[in-house]
């Protein structure tokens, strides 16, 4: 099992933020801003490049989920979304995930 498939099942500790049947989301363990969440699938799904018309419906309510956190979290004054895929992205973890930062301004950045 991936350490996300661990954290799910809760054989990893984490700081649940949100679950329900497919979708968990839990605080980032060295987060890069005041909110840091990562919002996964409960389904193993390696990346974005593995989404496909079998398995988008879940991507889309991951985003039904991230803009309730993101209310929940105070973020109104804005946030980003994040995924990483592969090696020139620097995904780490192979588990489909994706980033909400908030609480500051962010850079602008995007390479
Ligand atoms: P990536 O670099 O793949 O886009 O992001 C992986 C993220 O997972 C990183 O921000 C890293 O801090 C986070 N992470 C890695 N292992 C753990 C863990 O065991 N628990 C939690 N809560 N976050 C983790
Ligand atoms: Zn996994």
């Amino acid at each position: 099992m991936c350490i996300f498939c661990k954290i799910i099942a809760g054989e990893i500790p984490s700081t649940k933020v949100y679950e329900d049947d497919t979708v968990f989301a839990f605080r980032d363990i060295n987060p890069q801003a005041p909110t840091h969440i990562l919002v996964v699938p409960k389904a193993h799904i390696p990346s974005v490049a593995a989404i496909d018309g079998e398995n988008s419906g879940v991507v889309a309510h991951i985003f039904e989920v991230i803009a309730q956190i993101a209310r929940q979290e105070g973020l109104e004054k804005g946030y980003r979304v994040v995924s990483n895929c592969g090696e020139d992205a620097g995904q780490t973890v192979h588990h489909l995930h994706f980033h909400i930062l908030g609480g500051k301004p962010l850079a602008l950045e995007m390479a």
